[in-house]
């Protein structure tokens, strides 16, 4: 018999690990510490050996999720935080120092923006570029670049950048290319096959998949050389070369920050996971039939959705995701109808934020996550005041087709 496929994996990765009294699920564990008999063991587990001792740090919940989370992105190691938000704080804090530039794509989740604003009081200068063109990347490189960040799909554009050509640029210059892999998640391609050395996943959307929980995590794919990184601190450097960077952000992003997740988060996060082959699948083919469905509408002026054939990097995400492209539709209405009418008469989508939920959620883009950019800046970023981003669910398609004909007949009733 061959590797087994990633979702048999799942499956049956707590019950192989040995549990109690044939449990088929690892036990949540709640202890913050962790007691030795022998006072050597104790101080060989805070001297590197394997082993918990306080869960800032580490438990075996989060432990074994973190292994799961690897498995699904094929890396060298994985370290869980309370928020996809922590992680990608992690990331940034905990590898930059002041005089340090980053080049990222300028198609960003809202709040990675805004943590930018944050790193540039602290001397990290960021240029925003239009990635889905790898000579942007190229061209804004200065002496000082010590990482590229860009997003699998944007949200809530879903602008695929050209991250394959990022992942070459990045591997010749010798700088680590962090992927946000959260809106394609794996399921559609791990981060390694855009040659990411660092991969962060906001584990509260599709992968958890359920609105119930939150998290994050980091995976190094075990590509990038981490002599290569001069910002490592000699104490870090000890271990496998592999090791490096993930040893630098779990004791000084998760153990001195302390964004932990909890052992009941990450028991609630590996149960989601369990169906996230099948929720993918049905996820997919339901955004395609509602992007084709919005296209033809005469209330609806643009759709973003990389399946259909008019998206600008069609080609690039048939390429990349040949599995599908995802649940995020965002959709614009034509000027002359009435978004919140639209929004209001929705009976089965939820307005609400939020993606990856197994219900059909909607948010009108420009005056809620984009409102704290103001109209200049959301204006530059494409964000029209008549934008819509929906993250599709697991309902019956049509129910949702329907819902959004019923009430974009009734918006534009007026
Ligand atoms: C939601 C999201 C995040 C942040 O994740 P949280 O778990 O909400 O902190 C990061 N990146 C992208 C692309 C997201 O959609």
């Amino acid at each position: 018999m061959g590797k087994e496929q990633t979702s048999t994996r799942i499956l049956h990765h707590d019950r192989r690990q040995g549990t109690e009294a044939g449990a088929v699920h690892q036990p949540i564990h709640v202890s913050a510490e962790f007691a030795y008999a022998q006072a050597q063991d104790l101080i060989d587990v805070f001297q590197g050996k394997p082993g918990f001792t306080y869960a800032r740090q580490a438990t075996p919940s989060t432990a074994r999720l973190e292994q799961l989370i690897n498995e699904i992105e094929g890396g060298v190691g994985t370290i869980c935080f309370s928020s996809g938000m922590a992680a990608i704080s992690a990331v940034f804090l905990t590898l930059l120092q002041a005089g340090d530039h980053i080049v990222s794509s300028r198609y960003l989740f809202g709040n990675t923006n805004s943590l930018y604003q944050t790193l540039s009081n602290f001397g990290i200068e960021v240029t925003l570029v239009d990635a889905c063109d790898v000579e942007a990347v190229a061209a804004a490189w200065q002496p000082n670049t010590r990482m590229v960040f860009a997003e699998s799909i944007a949200n809530p554009g879903t602008q695929i950048a050209d991250l394959k050509g990022i992942g070459a640029l990045c591997a010749e210059r010798k700088v680590p290319f962090v992927l946000d892999n959260t809106l394609s998640t794996a399921w559609l391609a791990p981060g390694r096959h855009f040659q990411a050395a660092l991969v962060v996943n906001s584990l509260s959307k599709a992968l958890a998949g359920h609105g119930n929980v939150l998290g994050g995590a980091v995976t190094d794919t075990g590509i990038f050389d981490w002599s290569d990184y001069p910002h490592i601190f000699p104490a870090y450097r000890t271990a496998k070369t592999e090791q490096w960077g993930l040893t630098q952000i779990r004791k000084k992003g998760l153990r001195d920050m302390g964004a932990a997740l909890t052992g009941e988060s990450a028991h609630k996060i590996a149960v989601g996971l369990e169906t996230l082959d099948l929720r993918m699948q049905r996820i997919c083919s339901s955004a395609l039939q509602l992007a084709r469905f919005l296209q033809e509408h005469p209330q609806v002026s643009k759709v973003y959705y990389p399946g259909l054939e008019n998206h600008p990097q069609h080609q690039r995400a048939k390429e990349y995701f040949p599995r599908g492209n995802g649940g995020l539709v965002s959709f614009e209405l034509y000027s002359g109808v009435n978004l919140l009418r639209f929004l209001d008469q929705l009976q089965v989508i939820i307005l609400s934020t939020h993606l990856g939920d197994s219900r059909s959620l909607i948010l009108p883009v420009a005056q809620t996550i984009y409102h704290e950019m103001g109209p200049q800046m959301s204006a530059e970023m494409g964000i029209d005041e008549q934008l819509l981003r929906l993250s599709v669910g697991l309902e019956d398609p049509i129910d949702l087709q329907n819902d959004l004909d019923a009430a974009l007949t009734f918006a534009s009733e007026v």
